[in-house]
């Protein structure tokens, strides 16, 4: 149980990668806060679930990611935390002349911004402590770019960037702050594209995968939720202590072409 003590509160975790990730934090022993912005009856049953299926303390709190005073609301309602995983996020797709601004804003808001200010509100406690984890979910777009995703590319290089900054400021006071940037990961929101995509290009499952879907993945591969969570709790762990400012990428090799 090499979390046990800890406080995590994970963004964005009703759902793939964050719960993913709150999910093996709370397996490895840390108390874990996850959120997003319905507080939905099944959102506190989750909670519930995670705490019975883990056997620790698991709490659902509501707050709008896109809204900075929500996203400091969160930490304070959690009592602060030993370690926060910036995961939020959403996403869309068009070229730039069409992209929408509402659209535009709504990602910045969510996907950069939210991780900024709830580690302003997380820091403190963590420098009062003498111990903390930053963990930013980016992407394999925080490293590279495709056209019509401007908006996520553009965020996700901002992660790639307040991690940096996070980590030096953080420097030799017992706090880390890492990025893990993951490639295509199977979640129910990819998962549910696959019967479309079979249906378009007239292919088997298997097929659609490794030709249309992980392209750019040489492993050819999903990554997977439970990597995710694994890779977070290393960060988290005493062996990653010196690990700070960096990118960890979990994407089938899509960054080393
Ligand atoms: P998902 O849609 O399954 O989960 C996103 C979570 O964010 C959900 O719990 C949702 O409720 C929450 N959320 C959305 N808007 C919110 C808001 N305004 N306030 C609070 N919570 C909000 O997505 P996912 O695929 O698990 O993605 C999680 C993170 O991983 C994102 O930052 C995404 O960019 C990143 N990522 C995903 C992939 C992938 O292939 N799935 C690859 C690289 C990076």
């Amino acid at each position: 149980m090499q979390l046990k003590g800890k406080r995590a509160v994970v963004t964005g975790s009703t759902s793939g990668i964050g719960l993913g990730i709150a999910r093996e934090m709370a397996r490895a022993g840390a108390s874990v806060v996850i959120n997003s912005f319905t507080d939905a009856p099944e959102d506190h049953a989750l909670a519930k679930d995670l705490a019975a299926e883990t056997g620790a303390d698991v709490r659902y709190m509501q707050a709008d990611m896109s809204k900075p005073d929500q996203c400091r609301a969160l930490i304070k309602q959690a009592g602060g935390c030993d370690i926060l995983v910036n995961n939020a996020g959403i996403q869309h797709v068009a070229r730039i002349e069409e992209f929408p601004v509402e659209k535009w804003d709504a990602i910045i808001a969510i996907n950069l911004s939210s991780a900024f200010h709830t580690t302003a509100a997380a820091l403190p406690g963590m420098y009062a402590a003498g111990w903390g984890r930053v963990v930013n979910i980016a992407s394999a777009h925080g490293l590279t770019a495709s056209p019509y995703k401007a908006a996520y590319v553009a965020a996700k290089h901002g992660v790639v960037g307040l991690t940096k900054t996070t980590a030096l400021e953080a420097a030799g006071k017992g706090i880390t702050c890492n990025a893990i940037c993951p490639g295509y990961v199977l979640t129910p929101l990819v998962e549910s594209q696959i019967p479309d995509q079979m249906k378009t290009h007239g292919m088997d499952r298997e097929t659609v995968i490794r030709e249309v879907m992980l392209t750019r993945q040489p492993s050819r591969e999903f990554a997977t939720v439970e990597q995710m969570g694994g890779t977070a709790v290393f960060l988290c762990s005493d062996a990653a202590a010196q690990i700070t400012g960096t990118t960890i990428s979990v994407d089938g090799g899509w960054t080393a072409l």
